[in-house]
Order: C-alpha cells, then structure tokens, then sequence
C-alpha cells in the first residue's frame, strides 16, 4: 500500500472558496494535518476516523517546528496512508509549502499539490480591491511583512519597492505595519499612495481600513486591527469606495436567531448567511420519537387500507419512512394510497423516497391542506394522519366532517431542549441580536419556555421579529408580540426574502 500526501489550499476563509478538489481528497482523507484555519469548519469534511493533527502556532511559537511537520508527512505517507496537509489560502503563498514539497521529493513520498484560493487576492477582492486593474497598474507584488524592516541583512528589497510603481501586498504585516509604511516612503513611495489593511478577510468579521501610504497605520492602530490582516498599497486601493460588496450585503452586520430544530434550520440558515448575516441557530425543538408507536405500527399494519396518506412536514416523511423500513417493508407497501403534502419541503422529502404527493395545497397550513383534500374526500374515505404527537386539530376535525375516518398517527415528538447553548446565552445576554425568526408557533411557544416568558418577550421587543406565516403570528400575539416581518406565502425561502427585503429597504 502507497502512502500520499496532498498539499492543500483551504482558501481565505469563507468556507465556499474551497475548490472542489480539495473537497474531494479531505472526504477520503486518513490524516489531516492543518494549521490555524480561518475556517476550522472544513475538518468536519474529514471523514468521521480520520486523524486530526494540529501543528498550527500558538500564542507566537510554533506548536510544531517545521521539521516535525515534514517528518509527520513523511512518516504517515509511508505507513501507507493518504495524508492531507490543509493550509490557509495557497499551499504556495507564503506557506511553507515548497519546502515540505521538497521534504516529500526527497524522501520519495508521493505527493499532489492543490492550489488554494490565495487570500493575497482574494481579501483585497471581498475588500473591494482588485489587485491589477488597467487603469492602474500592471503588476502586484506579494510581499511578507514580518520580516523586522529594521534589520540590516533582510531580504526584502525596501529600495526596490520604494520605486515599484505596481500594487504591494502585504501579508503577516500586522505587527510591522508602521514601520513598513515608513521604509517604503523612504524609498520613495509617495505617502498620498492609496493603501487599505483587511482584517479577518472574507469572514464575517472582516474590518477593512483605508487611507493613505502616511496614515493608513496609525488607523489600523486606532481600530485595533489584528492578525490576520492584509496591507495593500497601490491606486487600487481607492477602488474600494466604489466595488466595496462584502459588508453592504444587506443582512452584513445583523445576527439572526434561527429557532428551527438543528435538522431543519440549514436552508434557512444558508440563505440569510448568502445574504451577510451572522445566524445564531437556537434549536428550540429536538426531534424525538413519540411516547408511543401503537398508533403507527397499528396503521402501518393495515397500510393497504389506506386511501389517502398525509404528511405535515419533512420531519413526518422521514420519521414515518424509518418506522416502515423498521419493520422489514419499503416503500412498495403504501401500494395505492394517494399522498398529500402539506408544502413543498415536505413533497421535496417524499421525492426522496421517490414519491410524488398527489395534493400539494398553494399555501402551507392545515386549513389549505384540508381544503386541497376535500374534492377527494368520500363518506368512508380512509385517510392516515402522519404527523407530530402535538399539533393542531383542525386537519383531522375538518376532514371527518367531510366524512373521512381518520387514523392520527403520532410519528415523531418535538420536544424543546433542556437548556439555551452557551453561545446563545451570551449573545443575548449582550444585547447582539438583530432579528428573531420564527418558523412554525411551536417555536415561538417553545423559545418563550426556553428563555422563560419575560426574557422572551423583553428579548422580543428589542429586535425584529419574524413570523413564517398567519398562524405563527398569531402564537406571537398570544405573548403580546407583533410581527415586523411576514412573507406573503409561508415557506422559508420565502421568509428568508422577506428579512432581506426588509433590511435591503433600510439601505
Ligand atoms: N498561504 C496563505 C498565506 C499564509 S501567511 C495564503 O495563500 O493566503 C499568513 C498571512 O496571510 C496572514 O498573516 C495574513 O497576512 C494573510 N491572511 C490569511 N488569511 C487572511 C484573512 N482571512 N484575512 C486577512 N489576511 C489573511
């Protein structure tokens, strides 16, 4: 057996700059060996067994001195096993990268390098500064900044930047800043010279500065800018003013609280981060089984009896399908039974399982989905009721009225979480939360028994809130609570329109 190492970019930081080869080899990865990431969320791409080995800095000193690093490859290589090591940006930029490639060549270890997306572009790029422009300038300069300007026998050639007309980029420049700055007007660097430092690119917590070569540290200086950060000296930099797009996306700046379970909140929460915010998901209902599967399992027996089944949410379809795979059956056993979905996440999970719901109502609440149902309902019409142990009445109610029988079968409890997450208490605790959303009135009722009534609702009134549709709304007047945000139709992509729309206004 062939050991292998992959050199591999990780990117800047937004985890979506990631190429998809790098994606492909960390999911198969027996070892990943990474340095301080700006996005650590990358390793949970490595496959669940996979050894994690940190040998980033720490505090200023190597945790790991690069000769530990080269014969960790080495070694993991020839003990046959495929072996990544993640850096930050490009493997190649500024990374050490050549060497340990050299370190691999020597040994005869086999080795792939997979560039990354440098953030010597890149974060100028989410700063709003191309680094060429021919209007500009010709060329960039890659340049590391730690190298103390001060020392007699540097390596940075000062007097040859001083005079290079081209875009200088800084990286590790951080602690030199002002020293840096002041060597390249000695050189000859006009101080009016348009110059910006990003701090934390391409992450939700870049700060950018702008000014010139002359003021452009004592600025960082006042805002307090910190590794890792980026110096760009050059005409470009004024090009911020206008291309800036990062942070006037119009949730930049806002921390959403997602209440959704963990399950159901990715959509959502993927779609208000596209569109800059912070989300802070504070799951307020944990799916469960339900107290009893008599009702389930006795429906499931006579499945064939059925005429109709009905789904009220995705959670229902995926509960209801490992029960009936639970007991030996697949898909075939619902035989002739038309199948209704309350909207289109549900139809969306029943595809899944390669169904197709006859009946999908326009709106999403029970009272359009006995409506839609209704032409289809007889005397005697059997219909099974998968859904949640706790939910509204009205589905079943109006559809025996119609002279349907009606099996309620409980196929999952949603039960609120024993308590708030650390990060979600402190966030609240100090006052960061912009928006409240809500996705169904049991996660208005639940978050109020999470956080206890009062703190909800004093929560509540400091931010925006957010209802998916009527009946959510109306569970928030029930604490008093109006809604500023309502989508017109009651899905999450919908809601999700509705917070952008509603802060997108404000700009
Ligand atoms: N190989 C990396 C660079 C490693 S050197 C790459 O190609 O991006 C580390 C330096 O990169 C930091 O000191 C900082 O100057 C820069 N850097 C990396 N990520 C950054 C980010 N998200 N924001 C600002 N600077 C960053």
């Amino acid at each position: 057996m062939k050991g292998m190492v992959y050199l591999v970019g990780a990117g800047p930081g937004d985890p979506g700059l990631v190429t998809i080869k790098a994606l492909e080899v960390l999911r198969r990865a027996q070892v990943v060996v990474y340095d301080q990431l700006a996005n650590p969320s990358l390793l949970s791409e490595a496959p669940a067994g996979a050894e994690l080995i940190y040998v980033g800095k720490k505090a200023g000193a190597h945790a790991v001195p690069q000769e530990g690093i080269n014969d960790l490859l080495v070694t993991r290589a020839r003990a046959g096993l495929t072996v990544v090591r993640l850096k930050g940006g490009d493997p190649f930029v500024f990374g050490r990268g050549g060497e340990e490639a050299e370190e691999l060549a020597a040994a005869g270890v086999r080795f792939e390098i997979i560039p990354g997306v440098t953030s010597a572009i890149a974060v100028p790029a989410y700063a709003g500064i191309p680094v060429t422009h021919r209007r500009y300038t010709t060329l960039a300069t890659f340049v590391t900044g730690h190298e103390d300007p001060t020392k007699e026998e540097g390596t940075i050639p000062w007097a040859n930047l001083g005079r290079n007309p081209g875009t200088l980029v800084f990286l590790m420049g951080v602690k030199n800043l002002a020293e840096n700055c002041r060597r390249l007007m000695e050189e000859g660097k006009p101080p009016d010279t348009p110059a910006a430092v990003i701090e934390k690119g391409a992450t939700l917590e870049q700060r950018t500065v702008t000014g010139t070569l002359a003021d452009i540290a004592s600025q960082a200086q006042d805002m307090g800018i910190r590794p890792p950060a980026i110096l760009v000296v050059g005409g470009v930099a004024e090009l911020r003013d206008k291309l800036k797009w990062w942070e006037t996306r119009p949730l930049w700046g806002k921390t959403v609280v997602v209440t959704r379970s963990r399950e159901q909140a990715s959509r959502l929460v993927a779609l208000l981060a596209a569109a800059g915010a912070r989300c802070l998901e504070i799951p307020t209902l944990e799916i469960g089984p339900p107290d009893d599967y008599a009702s389930l399992d006795k429906a499931l027996f006579q499945i064939k009896d059925f005429h109709w089944i009905v789904f009220t949410s995705a959670n229902g379809v995926s509960a209801f399908m490992e029960r009936l795979f639970g007991q030996g059956k697949d898909v075939r056993a619902l035989g002739g039974a038309r199948l209704a979905a309350i909207g289109p996440a549900t139809a969306e999970a029943l595809k899944l399982y390669g169904l197709i719901p006859d009946v999908v109502p326009q709106s999403f609440v029970a009272e359009d989905l006995a409506a839609a149902l209704a032409p289809h309902i007889f005397p005697g019409t059997r219909v099974l009721l998968a859904r949640a142990q706790v939910a509204r009445e009205v589905l079943p109610e109006t559809l025996e009225k119609l002279g349907a029988r009606v099996e309620v079968a409980p196929v999952y409890k949603a039960r609120p979480p024993a308590s708030l997450a650390p990060e979600a208490e402190t966030a609240i605790r100090e006052g960061r939360i912009d928006v409240l959303t809500f996705t169904s009135s049991a996660t208005v009722h639940n978050f109020a028994v999470l956080l206890g009534k009062e703190r909800f609702q004093a929560l509540a009134e400091k931010a925006i809130v957010a209802a998916i549709g009527p009946i959510t709304a109306a569970t928030l007047k029930e604490y008093g609570l109006t809604p500023q945000i309502q989508p017109d139709s009651y899905t999450i992509p919908a809601l999700a329109a509705a917070v952008i729309d509603y802060f997108g206004g404000e700009k």
